[in-house]
């Protein structure tokens, strides 16, 4: 099954909207091999046929130690829910898998113990809470223009059935714009909301605004204002497909360095 030079890719969430996107990528990339097709509430037939690819030989799953034990896999690349990610990391640690997360929803204390266990054991991992090219230079070039407009508010905007809120998009935009503005208090001192949360979530005095509606995929407007102007960066993921070159990329680039990498950002220049 082994294909030489080939990363091995167990798919963690292989059933869900990203997952089979995923599988479609990591079959028809010349440098992945799929070794494992893992989900749950799933029927265990050919992954390659349920998604319309013809046979792969590879089968659902609903264990994951045990895919990664059979399958000698090099790499998973979850996108999972939020409260099972940290499970199949684990799992995949246990293994010495690297792993390659796209599921966002991940405390900062998660990150920081999964770097320590892969600089443990010399792998590497990838947290991206968005692998879509054009949102990572929607956040870069935020951050840049926080720098001359500091009064930020970030919303974002994606399918109803997402199940955590704000994005994890929108929490690393707000985390690198923060890295080049001082901690400042946006809107008027005695602003009031007559209706709970009307003013969005704060982050370090920047607020945060969630949209969920049918229709929409995955977007984000960054709203710098200044004086008698404003500046709009915005980006739109307007299919899973915008994910997927980011995906095969961080799946080839996590076997070459060690210990765990939080956004794609870092993997490009
Ligand atoms: P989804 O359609 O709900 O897919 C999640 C899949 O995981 C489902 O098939 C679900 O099965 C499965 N699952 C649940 N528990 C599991 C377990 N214990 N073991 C194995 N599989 C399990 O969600 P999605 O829209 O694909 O999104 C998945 C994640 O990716 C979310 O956190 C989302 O925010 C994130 N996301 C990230 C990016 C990025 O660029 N980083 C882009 C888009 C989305 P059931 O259906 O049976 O529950």
């Amino acid at each position: 099954m082994t294909e030489k030079g080939k990363v091995r890719v167990v798919v963690v969430g292989a059933n869900g909207r990203m997952g089979r996107e995923v599988v479609r990528t990591v079959v028809k990339d010349p440098g992945l091999q799929l070794v494992g097709a893992v989900d749950r509430s799933v029927e265990k037939e050919d992954v390659g046929v349920v998604l319309g690819l013809g046979e792969t030989g590879v089968y659902f799953s609903d264990k994951l130690g045990e895919t990664l034990l059979k399958s000698e896999a090099d790499v998973i690349i979850d996108f999972t829910t939020p409260n099972v990610v940290r499970d199949n990391i684990y799992t995949s640690l246990e293994y010495g898998v690297r792993p390659v997360v796209g599921t966002t929803g991940i405390p900062q204390e998660d990150l920081q113990a999964w770097d320590r266990i892969l600089q443990d054991k010399g792998i590497g991992g990838l947290v991206a809470p968005n692998f879509a090219i054009g949102a990572i230079l929607m956040m870069k070039f935020a951050a840049q223009a926080a720098r001359y407009l500091p009064h930020v508010e970030i919303i974002e905007m994606h399918h109803d059935q997402k199940l955590d809120a704000p994005s994890g998009t929108a929490i690393k935009t707000a985390e690198m714009i923060v890295k080049e503005r001082q901690r400042m208090v946006q809107g008027h001192p005695d602003e009031e909301e007559k209706l709970a949360g009307a003013r969005g979530a704060d982050f370090e005095g920047m607020k945060i605004h969630s949209v969920r509606l049918p229709g929409y995929v995955a977007h984000q407007e960054v709203i710098l204002g200044g004086i008698g102007q404003t500046l709009t960066i915005r980006h739109d993921s307007i299919s899973r497909e915008s994910f997927m070159p980011g995906v095969a990329m961080a799946a080839k680039k996590v076997m070459e360095f060690t210990g765990l990498v939080y956004g794609l950002e870092n993997l490009i220049d």
